[in-house]
């Protein structure tokens, strides 16, 4: 689909004048500590405002966990470390015999709590590792991800150490909280202290674990309610302004961190006054929002804009798309480009038609970022944005991180000014706006859901198979098909109508896929496996236990039903349009 010429109109207002401005001046500027955050918020705000684009400031109070510093104690020697963000708080220290474990080299970022993925085979039972860790203090190689240190914590371990793959300290969180917490989530606040120190101090720890050595971990950390601001800028559409898009991303970041994600912000703020310069050309609104508490709150801006909005976000919004990361150095390619695969030919061609021959794929977006909209339901797609190649990451001898375009100086002291590449984020400012557009803009809405079902009947197969005839999923790879089936229909209802079941079928459709909690509450920030209330069909045939086994069946029936009554209503509401 090429450019159309009121698209033109758009991409070619698109300039570096004032986007460049704010990175330069987040350049300089921390935005970690509360008040550094809201002080960042006045700077966003005076630009909007500056060019005549009216902004909207919330000021709620998110909880936050603020890593000051920390330290871990061994053989007689100090080694500098960073806690991450919900880490126990232990200014006192705390000490236990070191242990070492295994960490599968592939999955350091892993989001997955299951024990083949996060050892890759080194460990192979719950009892052989409770064994090991029980009371301990582990030291393994990653970056103490929410899945692991919550696992160690349930083991028994006495504290975590983290051993980053490079020279730098990464910080990062370790909670499983999403968003501010309520009394259900409250109680999975880590209850170990956990921090990350640089390969090489981490390699001296490894070496100490080996011969049996002890040590002390020491955090200090900030952690309560603030009040930070929430900018969102609401650019009206002429036609029908009750409808949305959100286009969002964070503006706190670690240190004063350029490409993670002040480049994100001004791609947000060029999008906003573009857009409002030709706001008589829009169909539909489009609100664009820059998030605190990103980093030091697990998405607690993101999460409370979802509860606060609930209601509208419910009635009114189409789509969301996350900006994270873009226009940084050396990232020109779009092959980890994440996406929900109903909007998966969308995003697709918006990157081509800027980048005729750039490399892309989509991926299915991990439970991270600030998808704090899924138990909502929203058609959504970009997380991170551009990368770079696999070929220069591998010459460069890069390990895997997850911002700044693949450039290591994520979520460190490194991510500065020479992170961000000018003529990179022109154009990921481009195809945010095309992607936009085409959402606001359509005559018809633009969400392929039946690439959905496609998705949905490849997880179910899968799960079928892996089940080696233990489960029987042929109920729901039937509703599947009718629904696909149904879709295919939906070409005769009018455009109203058609546009109609199009937004609503992601409240549907978007949290039988990726949640578990009921909607208007937040997952965990862990994995969630496709279609995840079928998932332990795959895992029948590894239940030794025969009372486990059939509990097992139990929450296969329960979770089957689940799905059958989701496509059910779906089907209905696709049928209803047509008849
Ligand atoms: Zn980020």
């Amino acid at each position: 689909m090429p450019i159309s010429a009121s698209e033109r109109r758009f991409i070619d207002e698109v300039s570096l004048a004032l986007p460049w401005g704010l990175v330069e001046q987040f350049s300089t500027t921390p935005r970690w500590r509360p008040e550094d955050v809201n002080r960042g918020a006045d700077m966003l705000v005076s630009k909007l405002r500056g060019v005549g684009v009216p902004v909207e400031v919330h000021e709620p109070e998110i909880c936050l966990s603020v890593p000051l510093s920390a330290s871990v104690t061994a053989g007689g020697v100090t080694y500098r470390a960073k806690p991450p963000s919900s880490s126990l708080c232990v200014p006192d220290g705390c000490s236990g015999r070191l242990v070492a474990l295994q960490a599968n080299p592939r999955a350091l970022r892993s989001y997955n709590r299951d024990i083949a993925t996060l050892f890759g085979g080194s460990i192979k039972s719950v009892a052989e590792v409770k064994r090991l860790v029980g009371g301990n203090i582990v030291v393994m190689l990653g970056f103490g991800n929410p899945a692991l240190a919550s696992l160690i914590e349930e083991w028994g371990g006495a504290g975590l150490i983290a051993v980053n793959p490079g020279v730098d300290i990464h910080w990062g969180t370790c909670t499983t909280i999403w968003g501010s917490p309520d009394l259900q989530d409250s109680v999975r606040k880590p209850r170990i202290p956990v921090v990350a120190v640089s390969n090489p101090d981490g390699q001296k720890l490894l070496a100490l674990a080996a011969s049996g050595g002890e040590a002390t971990i020491r955090t200090d950390l900030l952690e309560g309610w603030f009040m930070q601001k929430v900018p969102v800028v609401t650019v009206p559409g002429a036609d029908d302004p009750d409808k949305f898009v959100l286009v969002h991303g964070h503006y706190d970041s670690w240190d004063v961190g350029v490409g993670d994600n002040a480049t994100g912000d001004a791609t947000l703020l060029e999008l906003a006054r573009v857009l409002w310069t030709h706001r008589a050309e829009l169909r539909r609104s489009v609100k664009l929002a820059w998030w605190p508490g990103h980093s030091t709150g697990r998405y607690a801006g993101s999460t409370w804009f979802a509860d606060a909005f609930a209601m509208d976000l419910d009635r009114n919004c189409l789509a969301q798309i996350n900006c994270d990361s873009p226009g940084c150095r050396w990232a020109t390619s779009y092959h980890d480009t994440r996406s929900f695969s109903e909007c998966a030919a969308l995003a697709t061609q918006a990157i081509r038609d800027i980048v005729p021959n750039a490399e892309i794929a989509t991926h299915r977006p991990p439970q991270a970022g600030d998808y704090s909209f899924n138990n909502i339901g929203l058609p959504s797609f970009f997380m991170l944005s551009s990368t770079m190649p696999h070929a220069l990451r591998e010459e460069k001898g890069y390990y895997d991180v997850s911002g700044c375009g693949g450039n290591i100086a994520w979520h460190t002291e490194n991510d500065t000014l020479e992170i961000a590449d000018r003529d990179i984020l022109l154009t990921d400012m481009k195809i945010y706006l095309l992607s936009v557009l085409r959402i606001a803009n359509a005559e018809v809405l633009p969400f392929d859901w039946s690439a959905t079902c496609d998705e949905f009947a490849a997880t179910i197969t899968g799960y079928q198979k892996a089940s080696q005839g233990m489960a029987n999923l042929a109920p729901a790879l039937g509703a599947t098909e009718a629904l696909k089936a149904s879709l295919a229909r939906l070409g005769e209802a009018p455009v109203a109508r058609r546009n109609a079941v199009l937004a609503e079928l992601a409240r549907i459709l978007v949290p039988v896929n990726y949640t578990r909690e009921p909607r208007f509450r937040h997952d965990p920030a862990y994995t969630v496996p496709r279609l995840p209330t079928l998932a332990v069909a795959a895992e029948l045939p590894q239940f030794t236990d025969a009372h486990e086994q059939r509990c097992a069946q139990v929450e296969l029936m329960r979770g089957q039903n689940r799905f059958l009554a989701a496509m059910e209503q779906a089907r209905r509401l696709v049928e209803a349009a047509v008849s």
